[in-house]
């Protein structure tokens, strides 16, 4: 029924009906989409959005798949994809708009082309811009959102709005636009002209990356770092470091990061993040939340 009524809004967009969505996402888990789209324009994303919200089920936004979980089995609804939003359009000389589905990578090389900067704490984040935008990544302090000047959405009621840079609240990994009912579809992203310590700052990120693992399947921090604590060294202190659940495993290089050693599925990274949360609650009192977002029900009360 619904894959009808949107065949009849988007005759031409092709929807995948029980679609894999491992292979979407950097973790390698989880299940199936009941349906998955991935329009090729924002007008298609509006019409899909509209006609998907009528119906009343549930949606989720998929980037590039770098900070989710999603649960093992059928996933009710529909994943919107942006993997197919992806154009950037300079403005000004430091200005672009840019699709949410363009990579941060992306972002970093036109920026390396142009002589600009200003965004080097992006570098080596993997997934969109939209993802980005939503979990305000970033290092060191800063995040995404500070380079917004504008960021464009769909709303639940079907509306497009621009969010101009003073009614988008954001803090560390967080964004007042990522609240799970509305699709961010491009930003108007400023940036700056190089200056010669551009190039320290961007290696001092690029080394830390070197205390991270490297080539195993993973989704980034497991949890945020509380209030004037590292999540890490928490984890590391409370003996986290190796646990194991099936295919899933503690990095011994980071413990903030769970690896999937080959077969892990979605339920055995649940149970690894339910272990490392209770082994910080139980010797530090400390609610650890977790990074990753969770589709589905969370270990962590
Ligand atoms: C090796 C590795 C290193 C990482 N290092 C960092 C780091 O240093 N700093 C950091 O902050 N993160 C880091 N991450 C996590 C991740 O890369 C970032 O959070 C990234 O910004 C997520 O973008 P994405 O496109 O992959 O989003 P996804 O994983 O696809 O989605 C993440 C969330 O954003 C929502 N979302 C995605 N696109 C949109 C959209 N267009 N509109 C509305 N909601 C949307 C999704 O619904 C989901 O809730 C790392 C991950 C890995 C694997």
């Amino acid at each position: 029924m619904l894959t009808n009524n949107i065949h009849s809004a988007l005759p031409h967009m092709t929807l995948h009906e029980n679609m894999p969505l491992a292979p979407l996402c950097t973790l390698g888990v989880g299940g199936e989409a009941e349906i998955f789209a991935a329009p090729s324009s924002i007008e298609d994303m509006h019409i899909l959005f509209s006609a998907v919200m009528k119906e009343g089920v549930p949606v989720y936004v998929l980037g590039g798949g770098s900070n989710v979980l999603f649960p093992d089995g059928l996933i009710r609804g529909v994943v919107i994809s942006t993997q197919n939003l992806n154009s950037i359009e300079w403005r000004t000389p430091i200005t672009a708009d840019i699709d949410a589905g363009f990579k941060l990578s992306g972002i970093m090389k036109a920026l390396r082309e142009r002589g600009l900067g200003g965004f080097e704490f992006a570098a080596g984040i993997p997934g969109t811009l939209g993802g980005a935008i939503a979990g305000n990544a970033g290092t060191g302090g800063h995040g995404v959102c500070e380079c917004a000047e504008y960021v464009c959405t769909i709303e639940p009621d079907g509306t497009i709005r621009n969010w101009n840079e003073n009614e988008i609240a954001y803090s560390y990994r967080k964004c007042s636009l990522s609240d799970g009912k509305r699709i961010i579809v491009s930003a108007r992203m400023t940036f700056r002209t190089a200056q010669p310590k551009d190039k320290d700052v961007l290696e001092s990120y690029l080394l830390r990356r070197g205390t991270q693992p490297h080539g195993l399947r993973n989704a980034g921090c497991t949890f945020k770092n509380p209030e004037g604590n590292s999540a890490g060294k928490l984890l590391d202190e409370c003996g986290c470091k190796g646990l194991r659940v099936g295919d899933a495993v503690v990095s011994d290089l980071h413990a903030n990061f769970i690896l999937n050693m080959g077969h892990a599925t979605s339920s055995d990274i649940l149970e690894l993040i339910r272990q490392c949360y209770q082994r910080v609650y139980d010797s530090t009192g400390i609610k650890l939340e977790p990074e990753i977002k969770i589709l589905g029900p969370c270990p962590c009360i």
